[in-house]
């Protein structure tokens, strides 16, 4: 299952990340998920549970999903531009030579928790 070695990173970013900045609960998760990265967020979120049950700080967080779409970009005339009906082909010129740009991966954007002295947290990656 895909989404479990993907929840095991974010689990690992987030955690590593949190220990930096002190933080000690984490209550929100914000995550970008690429059209293109074969992960389904519901299966993502069920994922996450998993790995994160039990842990002290992350074990009560929430998952804030975004559907990121596909951006690509023209290796001939350089356009860029979102990609429709599933075509990888550059409206600009027809050219079948593009590059994903963005939609590809799956992205961590921020988090929110709270610090020992109960300020509260948001950090970015
Ligand atoms: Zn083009």
């Amino acid at each position: 299952m895909h989404e479990l070695s993907v929840a095991a990173e974010m689990f690992r970013v987030v955690r590593v990340s949190a220990r930096r900045e002190d933080v000690v609960v984490v209550d929100l998760i914000v995550i970008s998920v690429g059209d293109l990265s074969c992960v389904h967020p519901s299966a993502l979120c069920a994922a996450f549970s998993v790995v994160a049950q039990d842990d002290p700080v992350l074990g009560n967080a929430s998952l804030q999903i975004y559907r990121q779409s596909v951006v690509l970009r023209c290796r001939r005339c350089a356009a860029g531009h979102a990609v429709f009906n599933g075509q990888f082909s550059c409206v600009a010129c027809g050219s079948g030579r593009v590059r994903v740009e963005r939609g590809r991966d799956v992205i961590v954007d921020s988090y929110r928790g709270r610090s020992r002295d109960d300020a509260e947290v948001t950090a970015g990656q």
